[in-house]
């Protein structure tokens, strides 16, 4: 195995002894951009359609278009599926600002959708009741990696007549019913960012196995230039092109997919190291009845992207953000994965939500912890992660 070498943004790394994540760079991805660039083709080109090709193949999906972020996939996405002004989708609460950005930028207007208490993911059972005539689609986000109940989503979906788009930003590579994720639902968004599962840099990924949606999602992925066009980008190309919509700037360069096709092929790797993290924790907090650890259904392999625990803060004196903080002292990087987006201040003043409105979401927000889980940490550093977590507990257990 060649030596890994780590690099990340300097606000991430360094700042603890145990960072909260690292990525993992190995000498293959350094050499694969050294060639790139001396190759003289730099953006989208050979290494994009071959990136493209294994990517599909990697999920078991016809097409795969490799976009510039996962944020630009669901931007493709939701526009290839029709959504415009005044339509509604619906979007978990407990997510990332893109997936609820992206319907706006089309006009449309994200309806926020409550959590399951055990798997944080979007709960089915409040999704129904907030299908109206103007729903267009459901954006269903695989929190930390654990794929959603999608039998029961892609159920009220065809019931309803409205898209599934799945936000698979944490998900590479995760099953759902020995499916891979990616090739479930119409559409499907994966992300590359620097601190995703596996990364090159920046990047992201549309799959499905509609032609018809492929084709536009590739369309529009670069200023609606028409396919045909596409072959100036190839040896056959030629200075005649012709623009058919106003399209966007999404494509990917070939240098991110000089480190995409290193880090696909080490993706089964890095996630049985994250899949033994998690056990390990698991095993660790067993025997504590104030961490909840992340439920995992039978029908899923989660990815593993994030490790969430739940701190019972009604059995410590201590608060989550002071949780935080003793972990923190102890050199261990955390973070908190999210504030629901019916709490931020963008989706409070423009639809009017309070915070009890999605009481599950809300009621995380107090108690979620994101622990470091990446392929680098060593054995040592788990051990120090599980006995601070336990010392902070005995610490400040009540009664
Ligand atoms: C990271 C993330 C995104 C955005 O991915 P980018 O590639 O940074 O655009 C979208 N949704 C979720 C749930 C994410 O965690």
């Amino acid at each position: 195995m060649a030596t890994q070498v780590t690099a990340a943004a300097p606000d991430t790394l360094q700042q603890y002894q145990i960072p909260f994540f690292r990525p993992t760079i190995g000498q293959e991805e350094i050499d694969s951009v050294v060639e790139t660039l001396k190759s003289g083709w730099l953006t989208t080109g050979p290494k994009v359609r071959k990136f493209e090709q294994a990517f599909a193949q990697s999920v078991g999906a016809e097409f795969a278009i490799a976009v510039s972020s996962c944020t630009a996939a669901l931007h493709l996405a939701l526009e290839a599926v029709g959504v415009g002004p005044g339509d509604e989708v619906l979007v978990p609460s407990l997510t990332f600002a893109s997936t609820g950005e992206t319907v706006m930028h089309l006009g449309g207007r994200p309806v926020l959708i409550d959590s399951c208490p055990d798997t944080l993911c979007i709960d089915p059972d409040q999704l129904e009741r907030k299908i109206t005539k103007r729903t267009k689609a459901v954006l269903p986000v695989h929190y930390g990696g654990h794929p959603c109940d999608m039998d029961e989503i892609q159920a009220i979906a065809r019931k309803h007549g409205i898209a599934v788009i799945e936000d698979a930003a944490h998900a590479i590579p995760a099953h759902y019913r020995d499916r891979p994720v990616g090739a479930i639902s119409d559409l499907t968004c994966f992300s590359f960012y620097a601190n995703k599962t596996i990364t090159t840099g920046e990047g992201g990924m549309v799959t499905t196995n509609d032609r018809e949606l492929a084709d536009r999602v590739r369309l529009m992925s670069l200023h609606g230039i028409s396919k045909d066009a596409w072959k100036r980008f190839s040896a056959e190309g030629s200075w005649y092109y012709e623009i058919l919509a106003p399209g966007y700037k999404y494509n990917m360069t070939d240098l991110a997919a000089a480190i995409g096709l290193h880090q696909l092929e080490k993706s089964g790797r890095f996630h049985q190291q994250r899949s033994a993290i998690a056990e390990s924790y698991d095993a660790a907090f067993a025997d504590l009845p104030e961490i909840k650890v992340p439920a995992v259904r039978e029908e899923v392999v989660s990815a593993w992207h994030l490790y969430v625990i739940q701190v019972d803060v009604e059995r410590l004196s201590i608060s989550r953000n002071d949780f935080i903080k003793a972990l923190n002292a102890a050199g261990i990087g955390t973070s908190v994965h999210y504030l629901p987006l019916h709490m931020h201040p963008l989706y409070r003043d423009r639809f009017g939500y309070a915070p009890e409105d999605l009481p599950v979401a809300q009621s995380a927000f107090d108690r979620i912890i994101s622990l470091p889980i990446y392929p680098t940490m060593t054995d040592a550093e788990i051990e120090h992660v599980t006995s601070t977590v336990r010392s902070i507990v005995e610490g400040n257990r009540i009664g």
